[in-house]
């Protein structure tokens, strides 16, 4: 690849950003960085068109460390972290500036609050208390139990009250060919800040499988650099 087809995909990537075509820009800034990991545009540009706070953070980041005196990254990143600080996990649901209204309440087993039988996470803390079952994707309910009717059984990856541990629970689903669970799992664990490239090689490899070319070549670039 020569330098001034790198320059033409980016010139489009941020023409297709700035036009608000956030897929196809995430492919071509992917490509520009496939093909020169250390352009700092496209890592700026990058981070103005992925989905969650987390994602657009790396990319700032990566920008800082090309060019630590960049200050559109300098403030974006500031304005991400104090965003990420106040912000619920992404897999979180939206909480309501209303007090929650709980139809069915449940204690849950990790902050011992009240949440609802019918979130799958927690109201409370966030964790996740509705888990499906690898082997028979049957809904297991942690404030019951951790083992599946079926015989499969969760308590290996589940610690009272300190959370789950989402990275091998991650794997199990993996194995399973459970790949949209395992992806959310993944992605939790990245959110908590552990295993880092390991989880973004992991996430790349869950969204090829659910089809997400797009996702799985972001954690694929942003795992190997
Ligand atoms: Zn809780
Ligand atoms: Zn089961």
């Amino acid at each position: 690849m020569t330098p001034s087809r790198e320059s033409e995909l980016l010139a489009e990537g941020i023409r297709a950003a700035k036009q608000g075509m956030q897929s196809h820009a995430r492919e071509l800034l992917t490509q520009v960085l496939a093909m020169n990991v250390g352009s700092e545009l496209a890592w700026l540009w990058m981070s103005s068109v992925l989905d969650t706070p987390a994602h657009r953070r790396d990319c700032l980041i990566r920008v800082l460390k090309i060019n630590p005196n960049n200050e559109i990254a300098q403030r974006g990143l500031a304005t991400l972290q104090s965003q990420l600080a106040v912000e619920p996990p992404p897999v979180a649901p939206p909480t309501p500036a209303a007090p929650v209204v709980i139809s069915d309440p449940v204690t849950c087993p990790f902050c011992q609050a009240q949440t609802d039988a019918t979130q799958q996470d927690c109201v409370a803390c966030g964790e996740h208390v509705i888990l499906s079952c690898p082997t028979c994707d049957s809904p297991v309910h942690l404030w019951e139990t951790t083992r599946c009717p079926c015989g499969e059984g969760l308590r290996h990856y589940i610690f009272f009250p300190d959370g789950i541990d989402h990275e091998g629970l991650g794997q199990r689903y993996a194995m399973a060919e459970r790949w949209e669970a395992a992806a959310r799992q993944w992605d939790r664990a990245l959110h908590d800040g552990s295993h880092i490239s390991m989880l973004h090689r992991k996430l790349a490899q869950a969204y090829d499988k659910i089809g997400k070319t797009a996702e799985a070549q972001y954690h694929r670039q942003v795992a190997t650099t």
